[in-house]
């Protein structure tokens, strides 16, 4: 049809050139055109027809139309009319200034017009030149095609055969016939494009994941947001909201659903009223999903276009994340807090012990100072840290044995004990340590530093010299008294002993003793069991306890012992060791039972000067009575009566003489006399008496000095004694009489080898009338002490069950 048309039109070119009528024609074209409906469908056949009215109305032989592409910057040919391929090929697709007309054109922005292609110099020798040559053109205008609202749409070129001058290119409608082809061109090109892209979002729309809905907010009367009314939705929109498009489309929120949030009215509001878009997150509870909703203006009708995305998923991980940096958090917060605290407790603790804390490196380097250090080297620690031992300047000597310390430790992984001394940087005085060294490991094991703990033990050892010196004081004090001190714990074993205490046979040395029982150091059993007795009886009492006792010292002497038993108790009242302070009494009982002794015999011998006499003087009238009258025939009978009479009466007086010999104040008659002399004298009266009981005497004399006697006393002592040793014998028995000088002093020993005395019967001789003979007087040695005492001498007395030895000591 329209081809019709176009030929029709040159048909009529060609009869009615440059007529009223051609005008009119061609007016009566671009009117045609102006109505005709155009569409995407028939651009292609629009263009044709224009193209056709342009080589009509401008008289020309052949003619082009591009179109502008907008992507490559080109213009590319839509309709030709009178070109074979190999133009169509070499101008398919002309950039701006590029050789052709059109490209000129297009560079320029405006119409060209070459009114003779052979004299343009700029196309002398080109190819352009010669491919248009070779379409036989002579002659080409080219106008640009611009829309209304300026844009740059395609180019119209018309050519002619021969060359033409400008003025007859007759392009006054051309002008007309370029916009309206423009207008039409970008119309359809508009629509093509809005219905590409239309499709392509509705298609986007429809497809996506994300919900998408055009909504319209409605507002009241006083501009406040109060609902709204879904416009359009998608599938996923439907989805996400669990309710069908048709429900409702066109319905107010309020109307379809139950509950409503007036915070969704406030933002949508918002992004109608300011419009600027906006991004919130939204929870579905009956879904249980998280949207972030994404919200833009429309600028229309109130309107305006959510996109929700479900990003459930993503905030449950958000929630999980946030739980877990919370109770992260929480944990931080909570060991942080742990951590301050014991850092505070530590820190109390580390600044008021009086332990020293200091950490060296494996180069003997300080690393760090507790606060005590600081405190008791008197010593800033900036001034020590980073430092050595010898760059501190400390002893060569010490710093070495330091070493071989910190060394031991750290091969032998364990606390390695030293003591220091340092000299207090603010007093000068000395300070003592006692410190111990532990290495650190790394996590190889490889010994990282040292750690050092010190504790100032100079008080104490301030306190422990003290005690020494005064121990040592009262050691003296204790090992020069006239007492022996003992010192055992609960078992009874000693723990200390003084040195006096070595003259009782207990062991050589004091340290011999420590940590022995009496049956350890040889004390025969029958001996300490009364000991034991009382010790433990102090023990278990806690009371001081004494008793006398008797044990022999080193020279075999028996001695007697006076022991006090102080029970040592400890804080809680409890015995710990027993102290025993023991007397040597043996001198003092001594003494004791000799005045005892002499009191009884004093007592005795008043009594006998007392009644002696006055006994003795009628006793001897009975006597001489008796002799007369045994003398008388008429009595001759009773010879034997007689003779018994005078016996008794006799011995009766020697008991009587005796006891007047008893007497303190008897007389005697102290004359210097030989002591040998007295016994030689004696000793014959004596061998006469053995010979007739069968015993042995032997005299052992030696030199002896002089000495004040009374002949007949001492003769009265020595047979006393000797009597008794007779009587305490068996037939076999032997009396040894001696005399010696001891220590400057006459000695007269009578020794037998009798049966011995018990110690009860040695802790009575010397009272009168203790006897253990059925026709004893007792009285024998209280007269022997007697003559002694007068003589200024003293009897000792050593017996045992294989004899008896008297010591007199003049
Ligand atoms: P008497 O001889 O009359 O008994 P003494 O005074 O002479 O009285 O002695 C007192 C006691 O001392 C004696 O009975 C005897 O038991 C004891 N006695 C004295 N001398 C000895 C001795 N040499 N050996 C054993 N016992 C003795
Ligand atoms: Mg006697």
């Amino acid at each position: 049809m329209a081809r019709t048309f176009g030929t029709d039109c040159l048909k009529q070119r060609k009869t009615r050139r440059r007529s009223q009528q051609g005008e009119f024609a061609a007016l009566k074209l671009l009117y045609d055109l102006s109505v005709r409906n155009v569409s995407t469908n028939n651009l292609a056949e629009v263009m044709e027809d224009v193209l056709d009215i342009a080589i009509i109305l401008s008289e020309a032989d052949m003619g082009t139309l591009q179109l502008w592409d907008n992507t490559t910057g080109g213009l590319k040919i839509a309709a030709q009319r009178g070109f074979a391929q190999p133009f169509l090929d070499f101008f398919a697709d002309v950039r701006a200034g590029q050789g052709a007309v059109c490209g000129e054109a297009l560079a320029l922005r405006q119409r060209v017009v070459v009114e003779d292609v052979g004299k343009k110099t700029n196309f002398v020798g080109t190819p352009n030149l010669a491919v248009m040559q070779a379409a036989g053109v002579g002659a080409v205008q080219s106008t640009l095609l611009v829309s209304r609202e300026g844009r740059l749409v395609g180019m119209l070129t018309t050519h002619y055969r021969a060359p033409r001058p400008a003025a007859d290119m007759n392009l006054a409608f051309f002008d007309l016939l370029a916009s309206q082809a423009a207008d039409i061109i970008a119309q359809v090109q508009a629509q093509q494009a809005l219905k590409t892209s239309e499709e392509k979002y509705r298609q986007l729309f429809e497809s996506m994941n994300e919900g998408f809905a055009i909504i319209e907010m409605v507002f009241d009367d006083d501009g406040r947001p109060v609902d709204y009314i879904m416009r359009e939705l998608n599938p996923a929109w439907e989805r996400q909201a669990g309710i069908s498009k048709e429900r409702i489309l066109g319905k107010r929120v309020t109307e379809f659903l139950p509950v409503v949030e007036p915070v969704w009215f406030e933002r949508y509001g918002e992004v109608v009223t300011s419009g600027e878009a906006k991004i919130f997150e939204e929870y579905n509870v009956s879904l249980d999903r998280w949207y972030e909703v994404h919200a833009y203006p429309l600028h229309r009708d109130n309107r305006f276009a959510v996109i929700f995305t479900d990003i459930t998923e993503r905030k449950q991980l958000e929630l999980k994340l946030r739980e877990h940096h919370e109770s992260l958090e929480r944990l931080v917060e909570e060991r942080t807090r742990q951590l301050e605290r014991s850092e505070r407790l530590y820190r109390t603790l580390v600044e008021n012990i009086p332990i020293t804390i200091c950490r060296m490196d494996r180069d003997y380097r300080y690393r760090y100072l507790s606060p005590a250090t600081e405190k008791d080297y008197g010593t800033k620690g900036e001034q020590i840290i980073g430092k050595s031992w010898d760059e501190l300047g400390y002893d060569e000597a010490k710093v070495g044995e330091w070493r071989k310390c910190f060394e031991q430790a750290a091969e032998t992984g364990m606390a390695v004990k030293f003591e220091f001394e340092l000299s207090d940087n603010k007093t000068g005085s000395q300070q003592y340590y006692e410190a111990q060294v532990v290495t650190e490991k790394d996590e190889l094991g490889k010994v990282e530093s040292f750690l050092i703990v010190s504790e100032n033990v100079t008080t104490r050892k301030l306190m422990e010299q003290q005690l020494r010196h005064s121990e040592r004081h009262y050691r003296t004090l204790v090992e020069n008294l006239p007492v022996f001190i003992s010192r055992y714990d609960k078992d009874l074993r000693f723990i200390y002993r003084s040195l006096q205490g070595e003259t009782y046979k207990l062991g050589r040395e004091n340290t011999s003793v420590v940590g022995r029982t009496w049956a350890d150091l040889g004390v025969p059993e029958t001996t300490y069991r009364p000991w034991q007795k009382k010790f433990n009886e102090a023990l278990s009492s806690g009371r001081i306890l004494e008793f006398e006792t008797q044990y022999p010292n080193q020279n075999g002497e028996i001695r007697d012992l006076l022991l006090r038993i102080v029970p040592e108790k400890n804080g809680a009242g409890q015995v710990e060791s027993l102290l025993s302070v023991g007397l040597d009494v043996t001198e003092r009982k001594r003494t004791e039972s000799e005045l005892m002794r002499l009191d009884r015999l004093n007592l005795v011998g008043e009594m006998a000067a007392a009644i002696g006499h006055e006994v003795r003087n009628p006793m001897t009238t009975v006597r001489g009575y008796l002799q007369m009258l045994e003398r008388k025939q008429e009595l001759a009978g009773y010879g034997e009566q007689f003779r018994t009479m005078i016996g008794e009466l006799d011995r009766a007086n020697v008991i009587i003489s005796d006891f007047l010999s008893l007497a303190k104040n008897k007389a005697v008659a102290l004359e210097s006399r030989s002591l040998n002399e007295i016994i030689d004298a004696l000793l014959p009266l004596l061998r006469a008496e053995a010979l007739r009981t069968g015993y042995d005497i032997q005299a052992d004399l030696g030199e002896v000095p002089a000495i004040q006697a009374d002949d007949k006393e001492i003769r009265q002592l020595i047979l006393n004694l000797a009597r008794n040793a007779f009587e305490a014998m068996e037939t076999g028995g032997r009396l040894t009489i001696a005399t010696g000088a001891e220590a400057g002093r006459v000695v007269l020993t009578v020794r037998d080898t009798g049966h011995g005395m018990p110690q009860e019967l040695v802790d009575k001789l010397g009272t009168p009338f203790v006897t253990t003979k059925e026709n004893g007087t007792g009285l024998g040695l209280p007269v022997c002490y007697r003559i002694a005492e007068r003589h200024g001498g003293k009897i000792g007395v050593q017996t045992s069950p294989s004899g008896t030895t008297f010591k007199i000591i003049f």
